[in-house]
């Protein structure tokens, strides 16, 4: 009821609901995976999982905001020293502090190991100099989890740091337009000489791709729940037009050129919600869950744009006008194949997990 009869107009209007996240906080989710002992949820991966889906099911740009912010928080909880955790995880379970994370640069995305963005030592500081592109909250965030080169080229020479985008120097370069997931904020971040404490680097220098490696692996688990929230809805709105519109006398359920797509999207539905929460599940109990995250991501990303398309070609010529949500679910859908690791980023995953390096 919160988000429901509002997201037509803000998807069109793409607006950024900044109040729904006070309401999310009330219900406990924006510190899901904030441990209590920090003024969380500790509910875990499966239990985000599930709010992650049902957030999308009626708006998936809302359920990635989530999703990030997550992300980031879990990031912090394992990753960060205990400082670190005293100090962030307490406003970002409180919903008034979101979350982003800032790796992809205009020529560095799947091949984050190139990433140009400096941050040179200056006694106990570091000068931060270079641009972060498409980064998710990144115009609401209070916190963002950003990647610099500290020292030579290749993986070994970046470092992650907590920046506050309200640091002097860090300013929002360019915000984005997009496809979809109209609702969620997408924006370019620009560090000119920006100047942060020792106490902003998480973990040592050098570790910084593999702790971002890890934060996406994490990250996965709410894509491809965004992803089963969206197969979801395209599911329960397939349903209804095919049962209310007739065609030749009859519903149009009624012909299996109907009704065989929408027992294909249940059942993919079904597969993609089970593989998600397994990766949850694994997470949950401190197990190694990458792969399983890959491989949910994957199912669940590819699902929910083959059948957000047959949702559109189910509903007909209405599908495709803004009478009805599925043309949003398209458009929304297309995102989870990219971000967090294209869906050839995650056959490669799976690929190297059974094959070992081969290059
Ligand atoms: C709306 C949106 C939100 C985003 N949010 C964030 C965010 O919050 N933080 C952040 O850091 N980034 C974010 N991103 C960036 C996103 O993660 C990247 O776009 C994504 O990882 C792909 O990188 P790229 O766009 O540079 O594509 P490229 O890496 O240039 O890839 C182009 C194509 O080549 C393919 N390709 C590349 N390498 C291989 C290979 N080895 N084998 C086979 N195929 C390959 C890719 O799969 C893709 O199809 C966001 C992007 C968008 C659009």
């Amino acid at each position: 009821m919160e988000i429901a009869p509002h997201i037509a107009q803000w998807d069109r209007e793409r607006t950024f609901p900044r109040e729904l996240y006070a309401t999310l906080t009330q219900a406990g989710l924006m510190g899901i995976l904030v441990p209590e002992a920090y003024g969380g949820a500790g509910a875990g991966y499966v239990a985000c999982a599930l709010a992650v889906e049902e957030i999308a099911r009626v708006d998936a740009g809302a359920a990635v905001t989530l999703s990030v912010h997550s992300m980031i928080c879990a990031a912090i909880d394992k990753l960060g020293s205990e400082a670190q955790r005293k100090a962030w995880l307490p406003k970002l379970a409180s919903g008034n502090v979101l979350a982003g994370f800032a790796l992809t640069e205009s020529d560095a995305g799947s091949d984050a190991a190139q990433i140009r963005a400096r941050a040179a030592r200056d006694g106990n500081a570091y000068i931060l100099n270079g641009r972060k592109q498409w980064c998710t909250n990144g115009r609401f965030s209070g916190v963002v989890m950003a990647m610099f080169r500290t020292g030579g080229e290749g993986g070994k020479g970046i470092s992650a740091f907590l920046v506050d985008p309200q640091t002097p120097g860090v300013r929002v370069e360019r915000v984005t337009e997009k496809l979809g997931i109209h609702t969620s904020d997408t924006c370019d971040l620009a560090f000119d000489d920006a100047r942060v404490g020792r106490e902003a680097l998480l973990g040592n220098e050098g570790e910084g791709l593999a702790k971002a490696l890890a934060t996406l692996s994490g990250g996965r688990i709410g894509i491809a729940a965004q992803a089963t929230g969206i197969l979801e809805a395209c599911l329960d709105a397939s349903v209804q037009f095919a049962k209310e519109r007739y065609a030749f006398g009859k519903p149009i359920a009624a012909f299996e050129g109907v009704s065989f797509k929408i027992a294909r999207m249940a059942t993919d539905l079904e597969a993609a919600r089970l593989l998600t929460h397994r990766a949850a599940a694994l997470a949950d109990a401190g197990e190694p869950f990458a792969l399983e995250a890959s491989e949910a991501k994957l199912f669940a990303s590819t699902a929910a744009r083959r059948h957000a398309a047959d949702a559109i070609q189910i509903h007909g010529g209405y599908g495709y006008t803004t009478e009805f949500p599925v043309e949003r679910y398209y458009r929304d859908a297309k995102i989870t194949e990219i971000y967090e690791g294209t869906s050839e980023v995650q056959q490669l995953i799976i690929a190297r997990s059974l094959l070992g390096r081969l290059d």
